[in-house]
């Protein structure tokens, strides 16, 4: 199997120096880009497995870069911010980029991040039967029923619509507006706090004890996760 190959896009030589540094001693591949112009080129041209993706670069803001690549790619897209400001990260992520890290960052993270991404992609390439399996939880899409440990679960329309949505993208980060958005076709604050009660119950059915979320990941201020489970 060919080694993964990342497009490491950083206009601060010292970061993407890391970044590639890292990668290097992981045996992936890489290409690299300084700019918002020259990440769409090289994205375009070698069809990378993984982008990892500045937000600010000189030419054009990182946002843009991912509304192109998505275009003609639903290539995973890793966004890096420096700001720790969640409207940067959230909007990213609405642009349709797959998961954020936070400037500074540790080589761990990265790599920890890489991983999700990879498992995301072979569980995609794998879940072309109408039977979600993540780890003890099956979902049966035809007859739209779910099942923890060969348990059915109980589940309200709504519990099992954001289960379903969470599943259909397992491994990526979606956001507190995207949820809303595709649940309800709408979202504004009480949507949001709906979402909040909607989670709370789902996550007390699925998960196995308070305080360890097995399958869903809270992102604080930004959304949801459902994690792949081995
Ligand atoms: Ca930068």
């Amino acid at each position: 199997m060919n080694k993964p190959l990342i497009l490491v896009v950083e206009d601060d030589p010292s970061i993407r120096n890391l970044i590639t540094t890292t990668l290097r001693l992981h045996e992936y591949r890489f290409l690299t880009a300084a700019s918002g112009s020259g990440a769409i080129l090289e994205a375009s041209s070698h069809n990378p497995d993984v982008v990892l993706l500045d937000l600010g670069l000189p030419d054009m803001d990182g946002v843009e870069v991912i509304q192109r690549i998505r275009t003609w790619s639903n290539m995973p897209i890793i966004v890096i911010s420096a700001r720790s400001d969640d409207t940067d990260k959230i909007e990213a992520l609405d642009a349709g980029a797959d998961d954020y890290l936070t400037k500074p960052f540790s080589v761990e993270e990265l790599l920890a991040r890489l991983r999700v991404t990879q498992r995301r992609l072979a569980l995609m390439q794998e879940q072309s039967s109408p039977i979600f399996v993540n780890g003890e939880l099956t979902i049966d899409l035809p007859a739209g029923c779910a099942y923890l440990s060969g348990e059915p679960l109980h589940l309200t329309p709504m519990e099992y619509k954001l289960l379903c949505l969470l599943a259909r993208n397992v491994g990526k980060v979606l956001t507190h507006t995207y949820i809303t958005q595709k649940v309800w076709g709408h979202s504004d604050d009480s949507d949001i706090a709906s979402l909040r009660v909607f989670m709370a119950t789902l996550r007390k059915k699925l998960e196995q004890g308070p305080g360890a979320p097995q399958y869903i990941q809270t992102h604080i201020g930004v959304g949801y996760r459902m994690l792949r489970v081995e």
